[in-house]
């Protein structure tokens, strides 16, 4: 018999085992000890948990744990002078104060000692004042992204030296911070609106605790760093050695920005209300006529911001742990979830830091059980600080870049496993899609209604809520930042996905990538999971399931599971849509995309001829044969970078897509042409042309890098 059929055999064992073992008691007793306490990054807790998590795999019997810190610059509220948001009277009386900590409300943990007060990290600490109806000084204007501040500056509302008070939601924090100091704003005010985070209203039954909604008095923490990874030591590690920015030279928010309840949006709205009528498509669910501001209402009245956070060096501490591979213990397949919360975080992050216990720990069993190993190397990632600007993965994979370029085959990340439990959601890149849906369709459906209605997988569900038209398969959505694949797939081009359930989004305003209504809020709490979102834990114990069974197959296959024809595919349809929207425009100007297509088009057939020549004709008993094919299959995702970086961002080198510069959460393909026309409309007229010379050059090297992608499925030269 071949050594290729007995394995198979092997790996159908270890599938099943996987699927049967994974259990939602045990997965349910992490998810207790996880969220005990706040873990917010650098702080003792999360150290604690730290420890926790390299016992437990230690105790599980993985062969190598190590704990890593990094000593970066985090970020904190002053614990003896609150960050204070207030509404003044003419007299200078403080008419109104807002809250600075999220009131408990149910769970004992809400009142723990270490719970945070309301911050944004790496807000600026200082203070901003607007005065209504002062000449110049301005008053609150409320924005939420791009397109508002520019509605604004087109009616001839004065942005500068405004405190802007913002809903959350649409685009990342760290985005929206930015687009105020662009425009000259004095400080940030983030908000929660009802409308995004209570559908059932704002009385208190209808919210937390009896609902997973939002109480009115809820307030969302995040970082609003627009950088990754420490912000003193860009693009290369936090080293002893490392050569540090001081404070004042990092790319930090230079505004102050606090994040603030729907009950004190309402109030400071009421008090200071602005004049003009904001557009219908900015009204929320606050009882009162949404403005744009600034209004003179009450002269002489004042809104005051005294913002004490801080930056502090602390560490960022990773736990790395390894189960070897038998085979090729060379090549690592990446499995990770942050561990640091924003308070509690018993569903970001701890959700998914449960399921991956719960899956080193059958991984563990199966091989104790079976003597099974994978065929390459299991790598565990549990990452620190990844919630102030995914500092702990970041450093750690400039740490350690030289054998992540090499050998690592993928990285797999769950950060949270529910943002609701209507579906799954996955991104992923066009290599990962083909092991996604593949990976679904061994899943038991979690959801014993849709089991009845005869969708007995995952994957039915998903293929339900979510079908793409043109593919006839579930949507993929493209990663940009958000969670810790970034530094991974935009940096070393290490094909990258990260999968949840989430929710239809039903009665919500936004249906923002990343949240749901008690996201960041102290409300985060284990008895919010699971006697609220996920009673008996059959989501988070599916989302375990899928993560398996996906790192198993990157494990075990022996030929790497990576659909090089969909990566085919996928920039055929890219190119349309590109020369759709930019195409005539840049024709006008003098470039051509032909050479782009051209290059598309040899990649998408040379794709084709390596699957269904080279990889058809590969001799599976022939380790070296498999070997050199799996060579190929890890460079193309490399394929597409460029060392240089993107134009004017050298922290990203994937040419085919990267985060969005105009929102962090949302991915981009051929971000670096979107970036350069997109600026070259807010250029002055004597820069443009300059700017059109910087997208020739994109342009060719957009063709170069696809074209040698093509050359790379090649086994000769
Ligand atoms: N997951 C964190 C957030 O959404 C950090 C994301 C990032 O820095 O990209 O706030
Ligand atoms: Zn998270
Ligand atoms: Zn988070």
């Amino acid at each position: 018999e071949s050594t290729s059929g007995s394995n198979s055999r092997r790996y159908a064992k270890a599938a099943q085992y996987l699927l049967d073992k994974i259990d939602a008691s045990s997965l349910g007793r992490f998810l207790r000890e996880l969220t005990r306490r706040p873990h917010v990054a650098g702080l003792p807790e999360n150290e604690r948990l730290a420890q926790y998590v390299a016992d437990t795999w230690r105790a599980q019997g993985l062969d190598r744990v190590e704990e890593l810190r990094y000593d970066v610059l985090l970020s904190y509220p002053d614990g003896q002078n609150p960050n204070l948001v207030r509404v003044v009277d003419e007299t200078g009386q403080a008419v109104f104060t807002a809250q600075t900590h999220q009131p408990p409300l149910h769970s004992p943990e809400e009142r723990d000692p270490s719970v945070l007060q309301n911050f944004n990290a790496y807000s600026a600490p200082g203070q901003a004042q607007v005065t209504a109806g002062g000449s110049g000084d301005g008053n609150l204007v409320s924005c939420v992204m791009e397109e508002d501040f520019l509605y604004l500056q087109s009616q001839n509302i004065s942005l500068k030296d405004h405190i802007v008070i913002a809903r959350y939601g649409k685009i990342f924090r760290g985005n929206k911070a930015y687009l105020c100091e662009q425009f000259g704003c004095s400080a940030l005010l983030l908000y929660s609106d009802p409308a995004d985070g209570a559908p059932l209203g704002q009385s208190a039954d209808a919210a937390y605790p009896n609902t997973v909604y939002m109480p009115s008095a809820g307030a969302q923490l995040g970082t609003v760093y627009r950088g990754t990874g420490d912000p003193l030591t860009p693009i290369y590690p936090s080293l002893e050695s490392a050569y540090r920015l001081s404070e004042a030279e990092a790319e930090l928010p230079r505004i102050p920005v606090q994040p603030i309840s729907a009950d004190d949006a309402y109030q400071i709205l009421k008090l200071m209300p602005p004049t003009a009528a904001a557009p219908a498509d900015w009204w929320g669910g606050l009882n009162l006529t949404y403005g744009l501001g600034p209004g003179p209402a009450r002269p002489g009245w004042t809104v005051l911001m005294d913002i004490h956070t801080h930056g502090e060096r602390a560490n960022a501490t990773n736990v790395i742990a390894t189960l070897r591979g038998y085979e090729e213990p060379d090549r690592y397949v990446l499995v990770g979830n942050h561990r640091d919360a924003w308070i509690l975080g018993a569903i970001d992050p701890s959700s998914g830091t449960a399921a991956m216990l719960e899956l080193t720990r059958v991984l563990a069993n199966l091989r104790k059980e079976t003597g099974w190993r994978p065929r390459r190397s299991l790598v565990f990632c549990s990452w620190g600080a990844e919630e102030y600007g995914l500092v702990g993965s970041t450093e750690w994979v400039q740490h350690h870049r030289q054998q992540l370029a090499a050998r690592a085959v993928a990285y797999l990340n769950v950060d949270l496993t529910i943002n609701g439990n209507d579906t799954l959601r996955a991104l992923g890149v066009p290599l990962l899609h083909d092991l996604l849906f593949a990976a679904a369709r061994t899943v038991p459906n979690p959801d014993p209604e849709e089991v009845a209605a005869g969708r007995t997988t995952v994957y039915d569900t998903w293929l339900l809520h979510r079908l793409d038209n043109a593919t006839g398969r579930p949507q993929v959505t493209l990663p940009g930042r958000g969670s810790d694949y970034k530094q991974f797939l935009h940096v070393e081009g290490v094909p990258s996905s990260d999968h949840r359930y989430f929710q239809k989004v039903k009665g919500l305003a936004t249906d923002s990538g990343s949240s749901y209504p008690l996201y960041h809020t102290l409300y985060e709490t284990y008895y919010m999971v699971t006697e609220l979102q996920d009673r008996g834990l059959h989501f988070t114990t599916a989302v375990a399931q899928m993560w398996g069974e996906m790192a198993r197959r990157l494990a075990d296959d022996p030929v790497l599971p990576f659909g090089v024809v969909r990566y085919g595919t996928f920039l055929q349809e890219a190119f349309s849509v590109l020369e759709a929207h930019f195409g005539p425009r840049l024709r006008q100007n003098g470039v051509t995309l032909d050479y782009v297509r051209a290059a598309v088009e040899e990649f998408a057939e040379a794709a084709t001829t390596f699957q269904e020549h080279f990889l058809r004709q590969l001799d599976l008993d022939d380790p070296l044969a498999v070997r050199q094919a799996n060579d190929i299959l890890m460079g193309v995702e490399r394929s597409f970078l460029d060392p240089r970086g993107l134009p004017d961002r050298p922290d990203y080198n994937h040419v085919i897509f990267s985060p969005s510069s105009s929102d962090g959460y949302s991915g981009v393909v051929f971000p670096g042409l979107v970036d350069l026309l997109h600026d070259l409309d807010r250029l002055p007229a004597d820069r443009r042309a300059a700017q059109w010379q910087k997208i020739k050059l994109h342009v060719s090297v957009l063709s170069y890098i696809i074209g040698s992608a093509a050359h790379g499925l090649q086994q000769d030269i």
